[in-house]
């Protein structure tokens, strides 16, 4: 298992090496606009994991460097940190649990502010736990010119709801790089994908 998650990472990450051939086997493609989120709903907890290019977030993927890159970094993060602003809930009222940034660049402040996340990766799907890992190997974004996030975001709802709505307006509106995101969520019965973009930001779970 180990190692198939580190030459994923590998993959996910070294651009230049290959062909257009990469794409097929890749899990999730690093395309500027698009990202992908997996949404779990279980029980009366909410979690959101988003994997995302860089520039969606920053309009670069490289290391700040100037004082208007690092204002951007710094802007963009508190954003991140603030999911009572990017989701929104219809159906049951939800709260922030925890937070957790994964950035590709080292700075101060790095986001991972929770420690509890092993608890929910039995509860994740495999695609979502590769994801996960190869965000974590930092080095890789310094001999690539893309570099990628990983936001993750719990949620503890007052009830456990059937018919769930969940709007990622505020996502689109703070971060407007992004284009489309491709969801699939579960739930303890179902389970379901989408396709969000600016104009249609809204997903039901039923
Ligand atoms: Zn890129």
């Amino acid at each position: 298992m180990l190692s198939m998650v580190v030459n994923g990472s590998e993959k996910d990450h070294n651009h230049s090496k290959h062909g257009s051939s990469e794409k097929k086997v890749k899990h999730s493609a690093h395309e500027h606009g698009v990202a992908e989120m997996n949404l779990a709903l279980l029980g009366r907890e909410v979690q959101i994991e988003i994997s995302t290019p860089s520039f969606n977030l920053l309009g670069f993927e490289h290391e700040p460097n100037t004082a208007d890159q690092k204002a951007t970094l710094s802007r963009a993060e508190k954003a991140m940190k603030a999911p009572s602003t990017l989701f929104t809930f219809e159906g049951a009222k939800c709260a922030v649990e925890h937070v957790s940034i994964k950035s590709p660049f080292e700075q101060e402040g790095h986001g991972d502010e929770h420690k509890h996340e092993d608890e929910h990766k039995h509860k994740e799907n495999k695609k979502a736990a590769h994801a996960h890992k190869s965000e974590d190997n930092k080095a890789e974004a310094d001999e690539s010119s893309h570099s990628e996030y990983m936001l993750i975001y719990h949620f503890e709802c007052e009830s456990s709801e059937e018919n769930l709505k969940i709007n990622a307006s505020g996502l689109f509106s703070n971060f407007p790089n992004f284009s489309t995101i491709r969801t699939q969520w579960l739930s303890d019965k179902k389970q379901g994908s989408a396709k969000l973009t600016s104009k249609n930001s809204q997903l039901s779970i039923k």
